[in-house]
This record gives structure tokens, sequence and C-alpha cells, in this order.
């Protein structure tokens, strides 16, 4: 007789489109979800293409003429229901990012509470998208007023379930635009939960859709006509794909990608706040943040520092206060830059390599790794690694450390750790990043100001939040009149 094999069990059933408000089946083939903490299977998505994603354009074009005509402060109403069920349902939509995504409790609250604060701008935009008026000859007036771009995509990455969606969800939708969300196919759940508490918060169907897949459907998503504008935030190589497709499909674009952070530590720098700032900042989220400190430039006498750093990463452990990565694919990947690194001279001072977590062997632990004396040329210095490794270059001053920063094609975010007005200022003129942090070792704009890097982190004008996102997410119209018969003719009107 045949073997056969034992039936798999996965938690939750799989993860399915959403389109016109309701649940569908894409048409293409599934792909397993891992749990990344324990590597057992988790669920299943589809892997949509073109007629999944014509179907949810479909949908979205159906909803626009009824949605963008609501006024604005009719729309915001959505998103504060909206952002009280994100409080009602806190703890679980985090532990639902924990289990697909791996990152800790606290991480996973933390991504929840920064969605609630990103659903907060949207519900202020009222007060802020108000148009301008000018007479600007006798009896003639001008006058801008924001519309909706029209269907728009937006395709997000692993690393955020949660929060990158709500980069873009609640001002595209509040400016009146209706969205189809891409999410990743490493963690299509949250993404079903954000459909159902829009549902619950009063959304029409149609104007918010989810459709799941990878390489297939981001392709059709730049390709179709109906979409008028597309975010992505991934990786550089993806984001240039999707910038030249969907520009070249002339659509509007903003494609934001990697990143490979430095953090410029002067000697004078207060231990304790800097070591513990740089830990975190290297291994939050396991080191798998756009915003993650990837090298520490060490300037001149700060051999104390380094010293603090590496007892301070001690402290971080594998399956207490460090998730997994997502992967085994990332787990090689991080594994082979430590060892390269090592076998070109750099001297390991942590290493979380071949990290099992008891009762989790099966999960994707890299620990918190340290290098000294990598050397700026070393591709642990210039490439992204994405992992809790922290490469730590040495620099003989300041001028030196800015000039290893300069380099990098990348260019997210920068900080400067010293207790020196002057020597802030004059790295953050200097930084060549979009993002700058002064004592601060993750310095995520918050809201209302705006998140975007610089070079090959971001492709394309504008920002993806805050006030920035605006005139992404809209179109003005100049309009010009006259009613008063006295007030004559000029050279314009
Ligand atoms: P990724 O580029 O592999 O995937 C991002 C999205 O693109 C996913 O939805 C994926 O399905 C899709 N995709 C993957 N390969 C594709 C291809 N060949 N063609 C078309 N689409 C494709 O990125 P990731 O691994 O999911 O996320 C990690 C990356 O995202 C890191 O590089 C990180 O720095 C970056 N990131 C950047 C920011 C930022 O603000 N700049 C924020 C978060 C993450």
């Amino acid at each position: 007789m045949p073997a056969t094999a034992a039936p798999v069990s996965r938690k939750y059933p799989p993860a399915l489109n959403f389109v016109a408000g309701r649940f569908v089946a894409g048409g293409g083939s599934l792909l397993e979800v891992l749990n990344p903490s324990d590597g057992a299977p988790l669920s299943q998505v589809t892997l949509s293409s073109a007629p999944d994603l014509d179907a949810a354009v479909r949908a979205a074009q159906e909803a626009l003429p009824a949605w963008s005509a609501r006024p604005i402060k009719e729309r915001v109403q959505v998103f504060y229901r909206y952002r009280s069920l994100l409080e009602r349902d806190f703890a679980a939509l985090a532990a639902l990012i924990t289990e697909e995504h791996g990152k800790t409790r606290a991480e996973a609250e933390a991504e929840i509470a920064k969605a609630i604060e990103l659903t907060e701008f949207a519900c202020s935009l009222p007060q802020i998208v108000t148009g301008e008026v000018l007479e600007v000859s006798r009896g003639v007036e001008c006058r801008t007023d924001r519309h909706p771009v029209g269907v728009v995509a937006s395709i997000v990455p692993f690393n955020f379930p949660s929060m990158v969606p709500h980069w873009t969800i609640p001002n595209a939708i509040a400016l009146g635009n209706c969205l189809v969300l891409k999410p990743s196919e490493q963690v299509p759940l949250s993404a079903g939960r954000i459909a159902e508490l829009l549902t619950e918060a009063g959304l029409p169907a149609g104007v918010f859709n989810v459709v799941h897949g990878g390489r297939e459907v981001v392709e059709a998503i730049c390709d179709h006509p109906g979409i008028a504008a597309v975010t992505f935030v991934g990786s550089t190589r993806v984001a240039q794909l999707v910038y030249r497709r969907g520009t070249a499909n002339l659509k509007r674009v903003l494609a934001l990608g990697g990143a490979k952070n430095h953090l410029l530590v002067l000697p004078d720098a207060d231990l304790e706040m800097t070591s513990s700032n740089v830990v975190a900042s290297m291994s939050g989220c396991t080191g798998q943040r756009c915003m993650a400190a990837s090298v520490m430039v060490a300037v001149g006498g700060t051999d104390h520092i380094v010293r603090r750093v590496v007892e301070h990463a001690r402290a971080v452990v594998p399956g207490q206060n460090l998730g997994p990565v997502i992967s085994q694919e990332a787990r090689d990947r991080i594994e082979r830059y430590v060892r390269e690194a090592e076998q070109a001279g750099a001297t390991v001072l942590l290493d979380g390599r071949s990290t099992v977590v008891p009762g989790r062997e099966g999960g994707f632990y890299v620990g918190p790794t340290v290098l000294d004396h990598v050397r700026p040329d070393m591709a642990i210095a210039r490439e992204e690694v994405f992992g809790p490794v922290l490469a730590i270059v040495r620099a003989k001053n300041v001028d030196q450390a800015l000039a290893i920063e300069n380099a990098s094609s990348y260019g997210n975010a920068a900080a400067v750790f010293t207790e020196s007005g002057g020597l802030a200022r004059y790295v953050t003129e200097r930084a060549g990043a979009g993002m700058i942090g002064v004592n601060v070792g993750v310095p995520v704009p918050r809201e209302p100001f705006s998140f975007g890097g610089w070079n090959d982190s971001k492709f394309g004008v504008g920002d993806i939040t805050g006030h920035g996102s605006i005139e992404f997410w809209t179109r003005t119209k100049k309009t010009t009149t006259k009613w008063n018969r006295d007030a004559g003719t000029n050279w314009m009107s």
C-alpha cells in the first residue's frame, strides 16, 4: 500500500483576498505560512494573479464615485470608529503579529500603538487639507482644493505586518481614494483583521481591498491601467523594479527601499544612554527594521562604549526579549555575512550564530552579534544584513566617520551620539540620510512629521506618512472665478 502523508495541521485557514467587502479565494496556488518562532505551519496564502487583482480594481472603481463624493469630515468618521476598534482588540491584534512574524509581545504592541497614531493623523486631515483662496485681480478669485487620485495600491513588506499598511491605508482612504493592499506573502494574516475592523467601523464595500501574492501580482499592479498611484515599501532591489515599471506605465509611484543606518558614536557620548540605545536599535525587532542600527562608527577613544555595548547586547536573549528572524533563508543570509566578515578579518565580540532556543528548535533564531574592526569595504558594512548584527567600524575623527556614512548607497537614517551640541549640529548637517537622530538610535519621525529616506532608500517625490503623504494621495484643482461684471479684463482674466 502506498504511504499517505500525515495531514498538516495549521492554526488558521488560508488567508483570503478581500474584494468588494467579502473574503474570496484567489485563483493561484497556495503558499505555506510558517510561524518563525517554531517553524510550524500556521496558515497558507493565495498567490494571486492578474485576474484576481482585476476583480479588486473593479470593486474599487465601483466604490470610488460615492466614497470620493463624501466630504472629508464624513469620511474620517470611519477612522474615529476604527481607532477605537484597534484599542478594543489591541491585545489580540498584537498576538496575531507575534504569531505570523515572531516579534516579541512588546514589539507587536508597539506596532499596534503606532497603527493607532497613524489613524489619529488621518482623523486630523480635515483640519489640515483646507484649500487656498485669493482675490488675484479686482473681482477675480483663484482657489485650489484637493481631490483624490482615484484607485491606488499599497505594496508592503514582511517586517511590520500592521504598522506599514497603516502608513498608507488611513491617509489614502480618508483623502478619498479607494485602495488595494498587497501584503507580504510571509505575513498575510494581519491584513484580514484590518479588513474586518474597517468593515466593522463602517467603511463601504470596495473602498479597501486586499490581494495576496508575490511577484506576479505586484507586476500586475504596476501594469494595471485602472490603478493611478502605487506605494511600495520593501527592499531596494524590488523598489527599483516597482518604481521603473509603475512610472513606465505613467503611474504616480513612491517606492521606499532598504537601509544601512550608521550611528556615529563620539568619545564624549553618555555611556549608558548611548550603549543602551545602540543595542536597542540593532536588536529591536531582531534587527528587521529599516531604521535599525547596522553600522556603529566608533570615533576616537570609544573602547569603553564598545565594551558596554557588548554587555548590553549579552542581555538580549533569543526566545525571551529577542524574536526569531522571518525564515531559515534569512537566518542563512545573516550568518553568511558574519562568517565572511570574520574570514575577512573582523573580530567577533559576540556571536549569535547557531542559536537554538530550547523547546523551539524549529525556530529561526539568530542571537545578538557584535563585530569590531569591520572595514568599510566589507560586505557586512555596505549591504543590508537585516538581522540583530552590529558592525563596528573605527574612525579617527568626525570627518572620517562622516565620509564612511556618506559613502553608503542607502540613506534612510543616521544618528550621532555626543554631549556636544556643536558636534551634533555638524553631523546632522552633513549626514547623507533622510532621518537623523541626535542621541536617538531609531529616529522615526512621529506624526505629523513624515517618514522617508534618501538615495537608494526611497524613489519618488514626497514622503509616505504625515504631511508629506498628502501631496501623494491627492491632486489639486485650481479654479479661477469672476462673477463681478465690473471687474473688467486685464492681461490674465
Ligand atoms: P521585499 O522587497 O522582498 O518584499 C516587499 C514586497 O515586494 C512584498 O510584498 C513582496 O511580495 C514583493 N516582492 C518580493 N519580490 C518581488 C519581485 N521580485 N517582484 C515584485 N514584487 C516582489 O522586502 P521584504 O523582505 O518583505 O522586507 C524587508 C525589506 O523592506 C528590507 O530591505 C527593509 O529595509 C525594507 N523596508 C523599508 C522600509 C522603509 O521605510 N524604507 C520600511 C520597512 C521595510
